[in-house]
């Protein structure tokens, strides 16, 4: 089997696309997995939303997209993040708004656990140290869990002997082991210095589990531009070409 995992694509309509024409070049997937955080930040909520409904995607709950409609308070947030999820509230279609809403934070689609934090905390934890990594390989009952939120690409897996983990480069592929965690990084706000969109394709044979990491350029000035007409705060325009 084959399946794509996009993450964070927080309402970049042409980050998705682009990603979307590459893995379509790449003879595309039987699965498409979106790990939460569709909307807040980006300037195309409910067309981001639209295209993954088309695609047929399995989606979870992310904390930016369950702020959006409402399910959690915006407390958390820092003040760029709060005005970016006032002004998608108010652009939600009631189409969208119901489908957001009714998003799981949990889902299992063997052999895959798919959830946006971590499973101790699906909304909320960065899964970036050790013990997370170690509490998350030891909570799934599936062979791999899918997992954004850090909008950092990044493989943890356990050995035998304790918790590995790596970041891994621009079409790097990784055999995977069992349990392992995968984490394909950001499609609409990366935050490791390569601001190219990030996802990752994994093929599953009878012999072997690889997971591959694909950056992909897009048009990061039409989201910028995009940013701004919409009135959203400054910053989100300028720190894309950063991928910071
Ligand atoms: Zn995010």
């Amino acid at each position: 089997m084959r399946v794509a995992l996009v993450s964070d694509i927080h309402a970049n309509l042409p980050a998705l696309e682009a990603v979307m024409r590459d893995l379509d070049n790449r003879g595309g997937t039987s699965a498409l997995y979106s790990l939460g955080d569709m909307v807040g930040y980006g300037p195309h909520p409910n067309e981001v939303v639209q295209l993954l409904r088309d695609r047929d995607a399995l989606c979870v709950l992310g904390n930016h997209d369950a702020a959006a409609v409402g399910l959690i308070s915006t407390e958390a947030f820092n003040p760029v993040a709060a005005a970016a999820n006032e002004w998608t509230a108010a652009q939600l279609t009631r189409e969208t708004a119901v489908y957001l809403g009714k998003l799981p934070e949990v889902a299992i689609q063997e052999p895959f656990t798919v959830v946006h934090g971590s499973l101790r905390d699906p909304l909320w934890e960065y899964l970036v140290t050790h013990d997370a990594a170690r509490a998350q390989l030891a909570a799934q009952t599936t062979p791999y869990s899918a997992v954004g939120h850090t909008h950092l690409p990044l493989i943890a897996w356990d050995d035998g002997t304790g918790v590995q983990a790596h970041q891994p480069g621009d079409e790097e592929t990784v055999v995977l082991r069992s349990p392992s965690c995968i984490n394909p990084g950001s499609v609409g706000q990366p935050r490791d210095g390569d601001p190219r969109a990030s996802y990752a394709i994994i093929e599953i044979t009878e012999s072997a589990a690889t997971a591959e990491f694909i950056r992909v350029s897009y048009d990061i000035d039409a989201t910028a531009a995009a940013i701004r007409t919409a009135g959203l705060p400054e910053p989100l325009a300028t720190r894309l070409a950063s991928g910071r």
